[in-house]
């Protein structure tokens, strides 16, 4: 089975996961901007940080037979040093005209408060006004104070909710956010806290498998880059149809992903051969 991890932290994992990723099936991959473990006093500082994993990072996973794309912005967890934020999007236009960037993200909250609010708007706007796809992130607590914050900016900006990925639901948000919506909702999957793949699983056979998408979302916490192949593995044996492992796996994040033209993944790419130091 081939699948497409939709969103992925690879800046902050190693050679090895590349490896076990491919030897689990997993082709292509997207990496959201993310908080890099402090946050930033320069806009320059982000500025590189886009181009490392617009390129560098692609580079890195195509060695491993992983076609890797990235979604640029400034991210929710930051965002309260507003003109920093104003400084970062007025020299962003670039990166997300990138080719390799095929959305802008992830945006959202992380406490839900104004400034949070006002980088969130802003930045919708600039994916409307660039015709981009866009990956936001619900907060890890409050989730359902979040998304009804949300909603309404999302329905203010008027952006094409089918270009809007909606990611970290929940059983408390997904209802709300597939009944309130148009946009694909995602659903993170984690060793330890946020969803298990029983979860997942019973909130398909709850909701269907439509409009959703199913990612690992690994980063620097405890967190696994195999998450989206033992989900389908756990959902195998829970009961449900093929189309539906298949769908997940791989057609709704393509689906999803292809109202880009920067997304032409390459799923044939294969790992170089390594060439072990001789003794
Ligand atoms: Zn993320």
């Amino acid at each position: 089975m081939i699948f497409i991890e939709p969103h992925i932290h690879m800046y902050s994992r190693t050679t090895d996961d590349y490896q076990a990723m491919h030897k689990a099936g997993i082709r292509a991959c997207v990496e959201p901007s993310f908080w890099l473990g402090s946050h930033r006093r320069y806009a320059g500082t982000f500025f590189d940080y886009f181009q490392l994993i617009c390129e560098f990072e692609a580079s890195r996973a195509e060695r491993f037979g992983i076609d890797h794309f990235a979604a640029v912005a400034y991210n929710p967890k930051e965002a309260e040093n507003t003109p920093l934020v104003d400084e970062v999007l007025a020299g962003m236009g670039p990166y997300l005209d990138h080719p390799r960037c095929v959305a802008l993200g992830e945006i959202g909250f992380n406490k839900i408060n104004d400034a949070e609010a006002y980088a969130f708007r802003r930045q919708l706007e600039m994916a409307r006004e660039r015709d981009k796809l866009v990956i936001i992130h619900i907060s890890h607590t409050d989730k359902v104070r979040c998304i009804e914050q949300m909603l309404p900016i999302i329905e203010e900006v008027g952006h094409d909710q089918r270009k809007i990925y909606l990611d970290h639901n929940t059983e408390d948000t997904i209802g709300l956010a597939l009944q309130h919506t148009d946009c694909w909702c995602g659903l993170t999957v984690y060793p330890i806290s946020k969803l298990d793949p029983s979860r997942v699983s019973a909130i398909v056979h709850e909701h269907g498998p439509e409009r959703i998408i199913v990612s690992g979302s690994a980063d620097w916490g405890i967190s696994d880059p195999l998450s989206l192949p033992k989900v389908i593995a756990a959902m195998r044996q829970d009961g449900h149809d093929q189309a539906t492992l298949e769908a997940l796996a791989f057609g709704h994040p393509n689906a999803f992903y292809s109202q880009c033209p920067a997304w032409q993944p390459r799923l044939d790419l294969e790992p170089w051969p390594i060439e072990l130091r001789q003794p």
